[in-house]
């Protein structure tokens, strides 16, 4: 492990060449997707289908009630209900299930005509009515950004892609360039802003020189290199290391509208061809696997199919944890039952590794190097006294579970854990009507 000068950053073993210069693989289509019904922490849908109802590809099947979000069937077949299954989140959700009858017979799910000719209101529109969430992991609805978004600046294009193991967006970049201009300049338009900054990691060479031959057209969209470090991809550190800037909230308040390069290259592709989102490139990937792969799936895809048909597990790991996500930001999931969102960037499969634990030296390390500069060693004792003045003062609800604080820590602590219990101890609390 090598640290790079600098709180808040650190340099990794990327591990991305295990799947950076292979041919993203377009698997065959699986018989049965299932469309997860809750996006972020909302389970709460108008489902819009029947058993036994035909649906083509792009046929809206749902819609979240809370904040609207509507889910398109990716492949055309026959809806067979509702079925509980295993989810990213960790927990056993509501899906709903699509058979495939392979005829990829389309329709249009949208209405509006030439997209160059919408205002900055009817875009928003339309991309609230494709439906599409941060493709970078947050999941995040696109169109509440750009929803009365009032003295933007800039629009920066998150490129960075810091995870180890995770080269999905790499991809997509790779084969579409125009595209992520083009998706880049949309939202600019959906934000009344003047600029569109696409941040790409520095070593990143090749995409740098091809987009700014791409960017070199217009004068209104600059591509600047950063770091490679971790966490560099999250927005708070993105924003001080290009703008030098901080904010409290979200970086609206300071004039900047932060999203990921998938989601401007799909969000391009979705508008001009009138389609929806739905199929997705993602990184399968770790020492956990025969052969890690970028592959090309519907979502709904369920993991267990992507891995069996890229070669399955690793005969020589005793056990594996499988990631939904990156290794550092991803959750442990118990089994590989679960499927691919629009938001799903990656799966990480790892051998799973005895820790041995020791006590904490106070070194301080976790507090030094947490990009969010809240005290994790502070919230972990809080929370093991279960002390909610504690763990609140502590900044706990500040943690974007970047994993930093485990990494670094020397007494190999799960630290990160422990202020994820925390985060819930607050949240649980502000539910009931507490802090
Ligand atoms: S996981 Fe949370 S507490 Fe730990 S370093 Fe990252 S932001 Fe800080
Ligand atoms: S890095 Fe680990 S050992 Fe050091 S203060 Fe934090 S928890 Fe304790």
């Amino acid at each position: 492990m090598s640290l790079l000068s600098g709180i808040g950053k650190i340099r990794l073993n990327g591990k991305k060449e295990l799947t950076k210069s292979k041919q993203v693989l377009s698997l065959p289509e699986p018989e049965i997707v299932y469309i997860p019904l809750i996006i972020g922490a909302s389970t709460d849908f108008d489902v819009h289908v029947s058993e036994g109802d035909y649906v083509h590809k792009g046929t809206k099947l749902a819609t979240r009630k809370d904040i609207y979000v509507p889910l398109y069937s990716p492949v055309s077949g026959t809806v067979k209900g509702i079925e509980k299954r295993m989810h990213t989140s960790g927990k056993i959700q509501n899906h709903l299930l699509i058979e495939n009858d392979f005829k990829d017979d389309e329709i249009t799910p949208f209405s509006y005509d030439n997209p160059d000719s919408l205002s900055a209101e009817e875009l928003v529109e339309a991309i609230k009515e494709i439906g599409i969430l941060g493709l970078g992991g947050s999941g995040f609805p696109t169109y509440v950004k750009y929803q009365n978004a009032k003295n933007i600046e800039a629009v920066l294009i998150n490129a960075v892609e810091c995870e180890p193991y995770l080269t999905s967006d790499y991809k997509v970049m790779e084969k579409h360039s125009e595209e992520l201009l083009d998706g880049t300049h949309f939202l600019m338009k959906a934000g009344h802003a003047g600029k569109g900054i696409i941040a790409v990691k520095v070593t990143n060479k090749d995409l740098i020189l091809k987009l700014k031959e791409k960017a070199a057209k217009f004068n209104d969209i600059e591509i600047v290199g950063v770091p490679d470090a971790y966490p560099m991809g999250w927005e708070r550190v993105l924003i001080r290391e290009i703008f030098k800037k901080e904010y409290e909230r979200f970086p609206s308040e300071i004039g900047i509208i932060v999203n990921n390069a998938t989601t401007a290259i799909y969000l391009s592709e979705a508008l001009r061809q009138k389609k929806a989102i739905t199929h997705r490139i993602v990184t399968v990937s770790g020492e956990g696997i025969k052969n890690p792969e970028n592959v090309y799936v519907p979502i709904g895809t369920s993991v267990d199919y992507i891995i069996d048909k890229i070669g399955g597990y690793n005969d020589k790991c005793e056990e594996i944890v499988v990631l939904a996500g990156g290794p550092m930001m991803g959750k442990s999931i118990a089994n590989d039952q679960f499927v691919i969102s629009s938001y799903s960037n990656s799966v990480t499969i790892l051998p799973k590794k005895d820790t041995d634990e020791m006590p904490c030296l106070r070194c301080g390390l976790c507090v030094e190097y947490c990009p969010a500069k809240i005290q994790p060693v502070q919230i972990m004792n809080g929370e093991k006294m279960k002390d909610l003045d504690s763990v609140t003062n502590a900044g706990a609800d500040k943690c974007i579970t970047c994993g930093l604080c485990s990494f670094i820590c020397p007494s190999k602590i799960e630290v990160t854990d422990w202020v994820g219990k925390a985060k819930t101890r607050i949240a649980n609390a502000r539910k009931a009507g507490g802090k």
